[in-house]
Protein backbone atom coordinates (compact mmCIF):
# COMPACT_ATOMS: atom_id res chain seq x y z
CA UNK A 1 0.00 0.00 0.00
CA UNK A 2 1.14 3.44 -1.33
CA UNK A 3 2.52 5.52 2.28
CA UNK A 4 1.63 9.33 2.00
CA UNK A 5 1.79 12.40 4.25
CA UNK A 6 -1.89 12.43 5.79
CA UNK A 7 -2.69 9.34 7.76
CA UNK A 8 -5.78 8.10 8.07
CA UNK A 9 -8.38 6.22 9.91
CA UNK A 10 -11.23 4.56 9.18
CA UNK A 11 -13.58 1.30 9.02
CA UNK A 12 -12.74 -1.42 6.35
CA UNK A 13 -13.98 -4.80 5.12
CA UNK A 14 -11.21 -6.95 4.04
CA UNK A 15 -13.74 -10.22 3.06
CA UNK A 16 -17.04 -11.07 1.91
CA UNK A 17 -18.10 -11.73 5.04
CA UNK A 18 -18.65 -8.04 5.18
CA UNK A 19 -17.69 -7.29 8.43
CA UNK A 20 -16.03 -3.85 9.51
CA UNK A 21 -13.40 -3.28 11.57
CA UNK A 22 -10.66 -0.39 12.17
CA UNK A 23 -7.98 0.05 9.22
CA UNK A 24 -5.13 2.69 9.22
CA UNK A 25 -4.09 3.86 5.98
CA UNK A 26 -2.86 7.32 4.19
CA UNK A 27 -4.21 9.62 2.21
CA UNK A 28 -2.25 11.77 -0.85
CA UNK A 29 -1.23 15.06 0.16
CA UNK A 30 -3.29 18.05 -0.60
CA UNK A 31 -2.74 19.17 -4.06
CA UNK A 32 -2.85 22.81 -5.57
CA UNK A 33 -6.51 21.93 -6.54
CA UNK A 34 -7.37 19.52 -3.72
CA UNK A 35 -9.25 20.25 -0.64
CA UNK A 36 -8.76 17.86 2.23
CA UNK A 37 -11.73 17.67 4.20
CA UNK A 38 -12.36 16.19 7.82
CA UNK A 39 -15.14 14.31 8.34
CA UNK A 40 -17.88 14.66 10.64
CA UNK A 41 -20.94 12.51 9.19
CA UNK A 42 -21.35 9.55 6.44
CA UNK A 43 -24.19 8.05 5.51
CA UNK A 44 -24.86 4.12 5.23
CA UNK A 45 -26.15 3.60 1.39
CA UNK A 46 -26.85 -0.09 0.39
CA UNK A 47 -24.31 -0.18 -2.37
CA UNK A 48 -21.73 -0.16 0.11
CA UNK A 49 -23.54 -3.08 1.73
CA UNK A 50 -23.49 -4.70 -1.63
CA UNK A 51 -20.23 -3.58 -2.00
CA UNK A 52 -18.66 -4.78 1.47
CA UNK A 53 -19.63 -8.28 0.85
CA UNK A 54 -18.81 -8.33 -3.12
CA UNK A 55 -22.56 -9.25 -4.04
CA UNK A 56 -21.79 -7.17 -7.59
CA UNK A 57 -18.57 -9.01 -8.15
CA UNK A 58 -15.97 -6.32 -8.05
CA UNK A 59 -15.04 -5.66 -4.58
CA UNK A 60 -10.88 -5.26 -3.91
CA UNK A 61 -10.54 -5.37 -0.18
CA UNK A 62 -9.59 -3.71 1.80
CA UNK A 63 -12.43 -1.64 1.33
CA UNK A 64 -13.29 1.61 3.01
CA UNK A 65 -16.79 2.29 2.37
CA UNK A 66 -18.60 5.39 2.53
CA UNK A 67 -19.81 7.83 -0.26
CA UNK A 68 -22.49 10.20 1.47
CA UNK A 69 -19.86 12.19 3.26
CA UNK A 70 -20.25 15.32 5.34
CA UNK A 71 -17.38 17.50 7.01
CA UNK A 72 -15.60 20.22 6.95
CA UNK A 73 -13.10 22.02 4.78
CA UNK A 74 -9.62 21.98 6.87
CA UNK A 75 -7.12 22.39 4.18
CA UNK A 76 -6.99 24.06 0.52
CA UNK A 77 -5.03 24.07 -2.59
CA UNK A 78 -3.31 26.76 -4.40
CA UNK A 79 -6.03 26.85 -6.79
CA UNK A 80 -8.89 26.41 -4.82
CA UNK A 81 -11.15 29.58 -5.09
CA UNK A 82 -14.30 27.67 -4.31
CA UNK A 83 -13.79 26.45 -0.82
CA UNK A 84 -12.08 28.08 2.30
CA UNK A 85 -11.29 26.57 5.73
CA UNK A 86 -14.11 25.80 7.51
CA UNK A 87 -16.44 25.56 5.22
CA UNK A 88 -19.50 23.04 5.18
CA UNK A 89 -19.14 20.72 2.64
CA UNK A 90 -20.62 17.18 1.21
CA UNK A 91 -18.36 14.25 -0.96
CA UNK A 92 -20.60 11.36 -3.00
CA UNK A 93 -20.39 9.00 -5.34
CA UNK A 94 -17.35 9.81 -7.32
CA UNK A 95 -14.22 11.81 -6.80
CA UNK A 96 -12.68 12.14 -10.44
CA UNK A 97 -13.33 11.63 -14.03
CA UNK A 98 -11.38 12.50 -17.12
CA UNK A 99 -13.13 16.30 -17.32
CA UNK A 100 -12.61 16.50 -21.41
CA UNK A 101 -15.07 14.23 -22.73
CA UNK A 102 -18.64 14.36 -24.07
CA UNK A 103 -20.57 13.12 -21.17
CA UNK A 104 -18.26 15.87 -18.51
CA UNK A 105 -18.27 17.95 -20.83
CA UNK A 106 -22.55 18.11 -20.39
CA UNK A 107 -21.92 17.79 -16.19
CA UNK A 108 -22.74 13.88 -16.59
CA UNK A 109 -19.38 13.13 -14.84
CA UNK A 110 -20.93 10.00 -13.35
CA UNK A 111 -21.22 8.44 -16.69
CA UNK A 112 -17.54 9.10 -17.91
CA UNK A 113 -15.72 6.33 -18.61
CA UNK A 114 -13.26 7.37 -16.75
CA UNK A 115 -15.01 8.39 -13.87
CA UNK A 116 -13.48 7.08 -10.11
CA UNK A 117 -15.75 6.10 -7.41
CA UNK A 118 -15.08 7.59 -3.41
CA UNK A 119 -14.30 4.04 -2.66
CA UNK A 120 -13.15 0.63 -4.19
CA UNK A 121 -11.76 2.21 -7.44
CA UNK A 122 -8.13 2.98 -8.44
CA UNK A 123 -7.17 6.66 -8.62
CA UNK A 124 -5.36 8.51 -11.33
CA UNK A 125 -1.72 8.04 -9.46
CA UNK A 126 -2.71 3.95 -9.04
CA UNK A 127 -3.96 4.02 -5.34
CA UNK A 128 -6.97 2.76 -4.06
CA UNK A 129 -9.69 4.87 -3.08
CA UNK A 130 -11.26 4.68 0.51
CA UNK A 131 -14.65 6.08 1.35
CA UNK A 132 -16.32 8.11 4.09
CA UNK A 133 -15.95 5.99 7.13
CA UNK A 134 -13.43 7.06 7.88
CA UNK A 135 -11.94 10.62 9.47
CA UNK A 136 -10.39 12.07 6.40
CA UNK A 137 -10.36 12.86 2.88
CA UNK A 138 -8.13 14.24 -0.12
CA UNK A 139 -10.74 15.21 -3.02
CA UNK A 140 -10.37 17.18 -5.69
CA UNK A 141 -12.65 20.96 -5.59
CA UNK A 142 -14.37 19.68 -8.57
CA UNK A 143 -16.23 16.71 -6.94
CA UNK A 144 -16.68 18.67 -3.73
CA UNK A 145 -20.06 20.19 -3.14
CA UNK A 146 -21.67 22.93 -0.79
CA UNK A 147 -23.96 22.23 1.87
CA UNK A 148 -27.34 24.95 1.84
CA UNK A 149 -27.03 26.41 5.77
CA UNK A 150 -30.14 25.26 6.51
CA UNK A 151 -29.26 22.03 5.38
CA UNK A 152 -27.92 19.95 8.41
CA UNK A 153 -24.58 18.14 7.79
CA UNK A 154 -26.15 15.06 9.64
CA UNK A 155 -29.51 14.67 8.16
CA UNK A 156 -27.86 16.01 5.13
CA UNK A 157 -25.37 13.68 4.49
CA UNK A 158 -27.49 10.96 2.55
CA UNK A 159 -28.32 13.82 -0.01
CA UNK A 160 -24.86 13.01 -1.86
CA UNK A 161 -26.46 9.59 -2.80
CA UNK A 162 -29.68 8.74 -2.29
CA UNK A 163 -30.57 12.36 -3.25
CA UNK A 164 -28.98 13.10 -6.43
CA UNK A 165 -29.68 9.44 -7.21
CA UNK A 166 -33.52 9.68 -7.07
CA UNK A 167 -33.13 13.52 -8.17
CA UNK A 168 -31.27 13.15 -11.79
CA UNK A 169 -33.90 10.58 -12.92
CA UNK A 170 -36.90 12.43 -12.05
CA UNK A 171 -35.77 15.68 -13.62
CA UNK A 172 -34.08 13.76 -16.38
CA UNK A 173 -37.70 11.71 -16.73
CA UNK A 174 -39.85 14.36 -16.47
CA UNK A 175 -40.95 13.32 -13.31
CA UNK A 176 -41.43 16.81 -12.38
CA UNK A 177 -45.30 17.77 -13.27
CA UNK A 178 -47.03 18.68 -10.16
CA UNK A 179 -50.12 16.36 -10.61
CA UNK A 180 -48.85 13.72 -12.49
CA UNK A 181 -49.12 10.15 -9.88
CA UNK A 182 -45.21 8.78 -8.85
CA UNK A 183 -44.83 5.51 -7.25
CA UNK A 184 -42.07 5.12 -5.24
CA UNK A 185 -40.83 1.03 -4.89
CA UNK A 186 -39.28 0.53 -2.18
CA UNK A 187 -39.13 2.87 0.94
CA UNK A 188 -35.45 2.47 2.15
CA UNK A 189 -32.42 5.56 1.86
CA UNK A 190 -33.47 6.29 -1.67
CA UNK A 191 -37.03 5.53 -1.50
CA UNK A 192 -37.85 8.11 0.96
CA UNK A 193 -36.42 10.85 -0.25
CA UNK A 194 -38.00 10.12 -3.35
CA UNK A 195 -41.53 10.76 -1.57
CA UNK A 196 -39.91 14.00 -0.02
CA UNK A 197 -39.02 15.60 -3.83
CA UNK A 198 -42.14 14.05 -5.81
CA UNK A 199 -44.45 15.88 -3.08
CA UNK A 200 -41.52 18.98 -3.46
CA UNK A 201 -42.64 18.93 -7.30
CA UNK A 202 -46.13 18.69 -6.60
CA UNK A 203 -46.69 15.29 -7.49
CA UNK A 204 -49.23 12.64 -5.94
CA UNK A 205 -47.24 10.17 -4.38
CA UNK A 206 -47.66 6.33 -3.80
CA UNK A 207 -45.32 4.26 -1.83
CA UNK A 208 -45.07 0.28 -3.10
CA UNK A 209 -43.59 -1.37 -0.54
CA UNK A 210 -43.06 -5.06 1.14
CA UNK A 211 -43.01 -3.80 4.43
CA UNK A 212 -46.55 -3.00 5.57
CA UNK A 213 -45.39 -1.83 8.86
CA UNK A 214 -44.07 1.42 7.06
CA UNK A 215 -47.42 2.53 6.19
CA UNK A 216 -48.50 4.86 8.97
CA UNK A 217 -44.99 6.80 8.48
CA UNK A 218 -45.16 6.83 5.00
CA UNK A 219 -48.07 8.55 5.09
CA UNK A 220 -47.91 10.67 8.09
CA UNK A 221 -44.30 11.68 8.28
CA UNK A 222 -43.40 11.63 4.86
CA UNK A 223 -46.46 12.68 3.21
CA UNK A 224 -46.63 10.03 0.95
CA UNK A 225 -50.51 10.49 -0.46
CA UNK A 226 -50.96 6.45 -0.45
CA UNK A 227 -49.32 3.08 0.25
CA UNK A 228 -49.79 -0.16 -1.50
CA UNK A 229 -48.37 -3.41 0.25
CA UNK A 230 -46.42 -4.95 -3.17
CA UNK A 231 -47.25 -8.12 -1.65
CA UNK A 232 -51.30 -8.03 -1.70
CA UNK A 233 -53.09 -8.32 -5.27
CA UNK A 234 -56.22 -6.79 -4.13
CA UNK A 235 -54.44 -3.55 -3.14
CA UNK A 236 -52.18 -4.07 -6.63
CA UNK A 237 -54.89 -4.66 -8.32
CA UNK A 238 -56.99 -1.66 -6.63
CA UNK A 239 -54.03 0.47 -8.26
CA UNK A 240 -53.79 -0.88 -11.38
CA UNK A 241 -53.06 1.29 -14.37
CA UNK A 242 -52.90 4.55 -12.41
CA UNK A 243 -49.36 5.64 -12.59
CA UNK A 244 -47.65 8.10 -14.46
CA UNK A 245 -44.23 7.17 -13.15
CA UNK A 246 -42.72 4.33 -10.75
CA UNK A 247 -38.98 4.96 -9.37
CA UNK A 248 -37.86 1.10 -8.27
CA UNK A 249 -35.24 1.71 -5.83
CA UNK A 250 -35.69 -2.03 -4.61
CA UNK A 251 -32.06 -3.68 -3.47
CA UNK A 252 -33.04 -7.03 -3.96
CA UNK A 253 -34.19 -9.59 -7.20
CA UNK A 254 -38.15 -8.55 -7.62
CA UNK A 255 -40.63 -9.15 -10.00
CA UNK A 256 -41.06 -6.17 -12.79
CA UNK A 257 -44.29 -7.47 -13.95
CA UNK A 258 -46.34 -6.16 -10.39
CA UNK A 259 -44.95 -2.73 -10.91
CA UNK A 260 -45.69 -2.58 -14.65
CA UNK A 261 -49.17 -3.57 -13.94
CA UNK A 262 -49.72 -0.25 -11.73
CA UNK A 263 -48.44 2.07 -14.93
CA UNK A 264 -51.07 3.75 -16.99
CA UNK A 265 -50.42 3.26 -20.59
CA UNK A 266 -47.04 5.32 -21.78
CA UNK A 267 -46.11 4.96 -18.13
CA UNK A 268 -42.05 4.71 -17.47
CA UNK A 269 -40.48 3.16 -14.58
CA UNK A 270 -37.02 4.01 -13.59
CA UNK A 271 -34.78 1.58 -11.95
CA UNK A 272 -32.17 2.82 -10.05
CA UNK A 273 -31.72 -0.23 -7.56
CA UNK A 274 -28.68 -2.64 -8.18
CA UNK A 275 -29.85 -5.83 -7.16
CA UNK A 276 -26.67 -8.92 -7.69
CA UNK A 277 -28.51 -10.55 -10.43
CA UNK A 278 -30.67 -9.54 -13.33
CA UNK A 279 -34.32 -9.08 -13.88
CA UNK A 280 -37.11 -10.93 -15.47
CA UNK A 281 -37.87 -8.27 -18.59
CA UNK A 282 -41.45 -8.93 -18.89
CA UNK A 283 -42.24 -7.95 -22.41
CA UNK A 284 -45.99 -8.45 -23.28
CA UNK A 285 -46.78 -5.55 -20.77
CA UNK A 286 -44.50 -3.18 -22.21
CA UNK A 287 -45.75 -3.77 -25.67
CA UNK A 288 -49.42 -3.46 -24.63
CA UNK A 289 -49.46 -0.50 -22.37
CA UNK A 290 -46.54 1.26 -25.11
CA UNK A 291 -44.77 1.61 -21.25
CA UNK A 292 -40.50 2.02 -21.07
CA UNK A 293 -38.15 1.27 -18.77
CA UNK A 294 -35.19 3.13 -18.10
CA UNK A 295 -31.88 3.69 -15.52
CA UNK A 296 -30.28 6.15 -14.18
CA UNK A 297 -27.28 6.61 -11.75
CA UNK A 298 -26.27 9.13 -9.18
CA UNK A 299 -25.90 12.30 -11.69
CA UNK A 300 -23.05 15.09 -12.21
CA UNK A 301 -21.49 17.16 -9.67
CA UNK A 302 -23.74 20.71 -10.96
CA UNK A 303 -26.97 18.50 -10.80
CA UNK A 304 -25.22 17.25 -7.27
CA UNK A 305 -25.43 21.12 -6.34
CA UNK A 306 -29.01 21.70 -7.88
CA UNK A 307 -30.48 19.44 -5.72
CA UNK A 308 -28.53 20.01 -2.29
CA UNK A 309 -29.61 23.70 -3.30
CA UNK A 310 -33.34 22.25 -3.76
CA UNK A 311 -32.94 20.75 -0.62
CA UNK A 312 -32.44 23.67 1.23
CA UNK A 313 -35.20 26.28 -0.34
CA UNK A 314 -37.82 23.45 0.47
CA UNK A 315 -36.16 22.22 3.74
CA UNK A 316 -35.69 18.55 2.72
CA UNK A 317 -32.87 16.22 4.53
CA UNK A 318 -32.92 12.86 4.80
CA UNK A 319 -34.73 10.70 8.03
CA UNK A 320 -31.36 9.23 9.98
CA UNK A 321 -30.69 7.08 12.20
CA UNK A 322 -27.79 7.83 14.09
CA UNK A 323 -24.83 5.87 14.59
CA UNK A 324 -21.87 5.43 16.76
CA UNK A 325 -18.90 3.92 14.43
CA UNK A 326 -19.03 0.66 16.98
CA UNK A 327 -22.64 0.37 15.72
CA UNK A 328 -21.80 -0.34 12.34
CA UNK A 329 -21.84 -3.89 11.84
CA UNK A 330 -25.28 -4.22 13.41
CA UNK A 331 -26.32 -1.44 11.39
CA UNK A 332 -25.66 -3.50 8.30
CA UNK A 333 -27.59 -6.64 9.59
CA UNK A 334 -30.72 -4.30 9.79
CA UNK A 335 -29.93 -2.92 6.55
CA UNK A 336 -29.94 -5.87 4.99
CA UNK A 337 -32.91 -6.61 6.61
CA UNK A 338 -34.84 -3.06 5.18
CA UNK A 339 -35.28 -2.39 9.04
CA UNK A 340 -33.93 1.38 9.24
CA UNK A 341 -35.64 4.44 9.29
CA UNK A 342 -34.52 5.62 6.72
CA UNK A 343 -30.73 5.76 6.86
CA UNK A 344 -27.96 5.12 8.84
CA UNK A 345 -25.76 7.74 9.60
CA UNK A 346 -22.24 7.25 11.31
CA UNK A 347 -21.50 10.03 13.56
CA UNK A 348 -17.70 9.82 12.57
CA UNK A 349 -16.58 13.14 14.16
CA UNK A 350 -17.71 12.00 17.47
CA UNK A 351 -17.19 8.26 17.80
CA UNK A 352 -14.77 6.59 14.71
CA UNK A 353 -11.57 7.97 16.99
CA UNK A 354 -12.96 6.05 20.31
CA UNK A 355 -12.88 2.70 18.39
P1 LIG B 1 -32.27 0.48 1.31
O1 LIG B 1 -32.25 1.63 2.24
O2 LIG B 1 -31.92 -0.87 1.80
O3 LIG B 1 -33.73 0.46 0.64
C1 LIG B 1 -34.06 -0.50 -0.30
C2 LIG B 1 -35.52 -0.90 -0.09
O4 LIG B 1 -35.83 -1.92 -1.04
C3 LIG B 1 -35.83 -1.52 1.25
O5 LIG B 1 -36.04 -0.61 2.28
C4 LIG B 1 -37.10 -2.29 0.94
O6 LIG B 1 -38.20 -1.39 0.95
C5 LIG B 1 -36.86 -2.72 -0.51
N1 LIG B 1 -36.44 -4.13 -0.56
C6 LIG B 1 -35.28 -4.65 -0.11
N2 LIG B 1 -35.26 -5.98 -0.30
C7 LIG B 1 -36.41 -6.29 -0.89
C8 LIG B 1 -36.98 -7.50 -1.37
N3 LIG B 1 -36.33 -8.66 -1.24
N4 LIG B 1 -38.19 -7.44 -1.97
C9 LIG B 1 -38.85 -6.28 -2.09
N5 LIG B 1 -38.37 -5.10 -1.64
C10 LIG B 1 -37.18 -5.12 -1.06
O7 LIG B 1 -31.30 0.74 0.07
P2 LIG B 1 -30.89 2.13 -0.64
O8 LIG B 1 -29.65 2.64 -0.01
O9 LIG B 1 -32.09 2.98 -0.73
O10 LIG B 1 -30.47 1.59 -2.07
C11 LIG B 1 -31.42 0.95 -2.90
C12 LIG B 1 -30.75 0.33 -4.10
O11 LIG B 1 -30.27 1.38 -4.95
C13 LIG B 1 -29.52 -0.53 -3.78
O12 LIG B 1 -29.49 -1.64 -4.67
C14 LIG B 1 -28.35 0.40 -4.07
O13 LIG B 1 -27.17 -0.29 -4.38
C15 LIG B 1 -28.90 1.15 -5.25
N6 LIG B 1 -28.26 2.44 -5.52
C16 LIG B 1 -28.10 2.80 -6.82
C17 LIG B 1 -27.55 4.01 -7.14
C18 LIG B 1 -27.44 4.41 -8.57
O14 LIG B 1 -26.52 5.10 -8.93
N7 LIG B 1 -28.40 4.04 -9.41
C19 LIG B 1 -27.14 4.88 -6.12
C20 LIG B 1 -27.36 4.51 -4.80
C21 LIG B 1 -27.92 3.28 -4.50
P3 LIG B 1 -39.61 -1.83 1.57
O15 LIG B 1 -39.32 -2.24 2.99
O16 LIG B 1 -40.42 -0.60 1.47
O17 LIG B 1 -40.13 -2.95 0.73
ZN1 LIG C 1 -24.97 5.21 -2.51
Amino acid sequence: MAEFQHKAFGLAATDSSGVLSPFHFSRRDNGDDDVTIKILYCGVCHSDLHTVKNEWGFTQYPVVPGHEIAGVVTKIGNNVEKFKVGDRVGVGVIVNSCRTCDVCQQDLESYCAKMIFTYNSTDRDGTRTYGGYSDMVVVDQHFVLHFPENVPSDAGAPLLCAGITVYSPMKYYGMTEAGKHLGVAGLGGLGHVAVKFGKAFGLKVTVISSSPKKKAEALNKLGADAFVVSTDAAELEAASGTMDFIIDTIAAVHQLAPLLSLLKMNGKLVTVGLPEKPLDLPIFPLVAGRKMIGGSDFGGIKETQEMLDFCGKHGIAADIELIRADEINAAMERLAKSDVRYRFVIDVGNSLAKL
